[in-house]
């Protein structure tokens, strides 16, 4: 399998072709930026907020944000903020990934925690949260996250919030809305989303929309990011998860 711009040994291929590793690089890279631009998601003396959790996407996300600003002499800052559910033997592994991430590219990095802000985590709220439904976690999980996410970046005196929403992501969340009858909510979906004008909320936007989940983590890995691909022990079982199992059936 060789590349069909080069010569080199083929590591995807794509519907327009097989890509060596060089030029997959390449190719994903222009893809975010390309995005970026189009949608005018970052522009110039911006203060960045990346949301990240130390994970393959958010890392992508974090990395290609800061690659961007620097490339366009946007003259914008960028940091990443992580929110600590206190999901254990999961959140700590991420955090510490996403430490060292940050120390080695000379990201500022700002952390806040669901203990710290509501008095509980989120193993300890759901249980009676949700006592005697059929809810999971990720209900309140969610919601406490958007809310912090929007709170603590905008005490920061961010402009904008990157998330590391893939197109995988975008087409479950699709599809969920239209199995839960609410179509409406699908009208909030695209590289933007949020509320744009509104003192109280910052805008998020998604420059990884374009990118699959399978891309993406080839990128990850072809740059030797450090990931431990680890998956929060309860992506297994909600209604997102059932959603992703028939996509990808
Ligand atoms: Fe939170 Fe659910 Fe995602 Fe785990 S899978 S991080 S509980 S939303």
């Amino acid at each position: 399998m060789k590349c069909g711009k080069c010569n080199e040994k083929g590591v995807l291929e794509l519907q327009h072709g097989i890509l060596c590793k060089s030029h997959f690089i390449t190719y994903f890279e222009n893809k975010v930026f390309k995005t970026i631009k189009k949608f005018n998601l970052i522009g110039r003396n911006e203060n960045v907020c990346v949301a990240t959790s130390g994970g393959k996407d958010s890392l992508t996300g974090l990395y290609l944000t800061k690659k961007f600003i620097e490339k366009e002499k946007l003259n914008s800052e960028v940091f990443a903020l992580v929110v600590d559910e206190g999901i254990s033997n999961y959140r700590e592994h991420t955090i510490v990934d996403l430490e060292e991430f940050c120390t080695e590219h000379n990201i500022p990095l700002k952390s806040v925690s669901n203990k710290e802000e509501f008095g509980f985590t989120l193993e300890e709220a759901y249980p009676i949260v949700n006592k005697g439904t059929k809810k999971k976690p990720c209900n309140i999980c969610g919601v406490w996250r958007r809310y912090l996410l929007n709170k603590v970046s905008r005490d920061f005196g961010a402009t904008k919030v990157v998330t590391g929403h893939n197109l995988d992501d975008e087409a479950q969340a699709v599809m969920m809305n239209i199995f839960k009858a609410n179509t409406k909510l699908s009208a909030n979906l695209g590289p933007i989303s949020g509320i744009k004008e509104d003192k109280h909320f910052v805008q998020r936007v998604k420059p990884l929309y374009f990118c699959t989940e399978k891309e993406t983590r080839l990128y990850v890995l072809l740059k030797g990011f450090k990931v431990q691909f680890t998956e929060c022990p309860f992506s297994h079982i909600g209604y997102r998860a059932q959603m992703r199992d028939m996509l990808n059936d």
